[in-house]
C-alpha cells in the first residue's frame, strides 16, 4: 500500500512536466461570400466573433471588402490575442 502511494507521487511531476497545449493562432474564417467577395467573417479562436465588411462606395469590391475585414480582424487580435 506504501510503496503503491509513493510510486504515484513520484510520477506526478513527470505529468505536470507536460508543457500546455500551445495557442491556436487566430485565422479568420469567411462565413458570407458575394461570389468571390467575403462579405462576413469570424474569428477561429472566438466562435461569438463576426465581422461585416462597411464599405465606403455603392458596388461591392473585393479589395475593399477584403481590407475591410482585415482590418476589423486586426484591431480584434489586438483586443483579444494581444498575448503575442
Ligand atoms: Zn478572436
Amino acid at each position: 500500500m506504501l510503496l503503491h502511494l509513493h510510486f504515484t507521487a513520484d510520477s506526478n511531476p513527470t505529468l505536470s512536466a507536460i508543457p500546455p497545449a500551445p495557442m491556436k493562432k487566430p485565422t479568420i474564417r469567411v462565413t458570407k461570400w458575394l461570389v468571390d467577395i467575403p462579405v462576413e467573417a469570424v474569428c477561429s479562436a472566438c466562435p461569438g466573433i463576426v465581422f461585416r465588411a462597411q464599405p465606403s462606395g455603392h458596388r461591392p469590391n473585393r479589395d475593399e471588402y477584403q481590407k475591410s475585414i482585415q482590418a476589423q480582424f486586426d484591431e480584434h487580435c489586438k483586443k483579444a490575442h494581444s498575448q503575442e
